[in-house]
């Protein structure tokens, strides 16, 4: 068994939005997990590699106090946490954000219906309510705005009802949520999805290996997720000859494509799933 500091140490939401896709991505690296019983830490079977199952907000702190080695977290927290600790005066705390394209969202603000809104200068001397009390100073800041923020740690979206503010700052990703209590998106601040954060902490050679490792295969992961395997017998131009040819196509393949190449001589068309890559 190797000892406790040699173990990678992955910080991963307990409950939510994340803690399906991140387990999944890292299970689909080939990490095999048991699962202990109070759910605070899945231990790696085949991998020096262990999860440990926090709330999201408490992961890029885990990370830059170098008690979990890598997070699996959204950008959004990784900004507001940046931000609040470069205003404490600490700077360059995590390294190498890879980004997993899940977890899609965006930080915007919003306003009830019929508000009248120009540009930034629309949020002069308003109040906006938000959890990304960092993120919204900064932008204000950015924008020369004297706005008040209004902290809010949950159900920002009611704010405007309350009448505690004008303006909300807050995740969207459908928009049905703000349409569903009379807001309209007016601006968005920060394009957000699931990132890894790493350490700023040198690992040593091993660990920093296996991570190494780890994020190729995520490459991999994140490459094969649409990618298809096409094989079809193309006619060769000028005799009745045909050749086999095998591509991979990144994106989906519609039934159109494949009826085009039917139309321009191909046969045996067959498109396969692709399961893994290594580059
Ligand atoms: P925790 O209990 O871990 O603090 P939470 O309630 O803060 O959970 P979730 O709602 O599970 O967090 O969201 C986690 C992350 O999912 C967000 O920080 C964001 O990066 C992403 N996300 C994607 N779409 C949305 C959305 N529509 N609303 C909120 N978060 C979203
Ligand atoms: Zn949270």
């Amino acid at each position: 068994m190797d000892s406790p500091e040699q173990r990678i140490k992955i910080a991963v939401q307990k409950t939510g939005r994340l803690t399906d896709h991140s387990v999944e991505l890292l299970e689909r690296c080939g990490l095999t997990l048991t699962k202990s019983k109070d759910q605070l830490i899945y231990y790696g079977e085949n991998m020096p590699i262990d999860l440990l199952l926090v709330r999201d907000d408490d992961i890029p702190g885990l990370v830059s106090e170098d008690i979990c080695d890598l997070g699996i977290v959204g950008l959004n927290v990784v900004e507001e946490k940046r931000l609040n600790l470069e205003a404490g005066g600490n700077a360059g705390l995590f390294k190498q954000i890879y980004e997993l394209d899940f977890g899609h969202c965006r930080l915007a603000l919003a306003a009830p219906e019929g508000t009248e809104y120009s540009g930034p200068e629309s949020l002069e001397k308003s109040r906006i309510a938000t959890s990304y009390i960092g993120i919204l100073s900064n932008y204000l800041n950015k924008n020369n705005i004297d706005a008040e923020t209004v902290y809010f740690s949950g159900a920002v979206e009611i704010a405007p009802k309350l009448g505690r503010a004008d303006f909300i700052c807050d995740l969207v990703s459908t928009g049905s949520t703000l349409k569903a209590n009379g807001l309209t998106e007016v601006e968005v601040l920060l394009e957000s999805e699931a990132v890894v954060i790493q350490t700023q902490a040198p690992l040593g050679a091993d660990k920093q290996a296996l991570v190494d490792k780890i994020l190729q295969r995520l490459d991999g992961v994140l490459q094969v997720r649409e990618s298809k395997y096409i094989m079809l017998h193309a006619p060769r131009s000028g005799n009745d000859e045909k050749v086999a040819v095998h591509a991979v196509c990144r994106e989906t393949v519609f039934w159109e494509t494949l009826e085009n190449l039917k139309a321009a001589g191909a046969s045996s068309l067959l498109v396969l799933p692709v399961e893994k890559m290594l580059a």
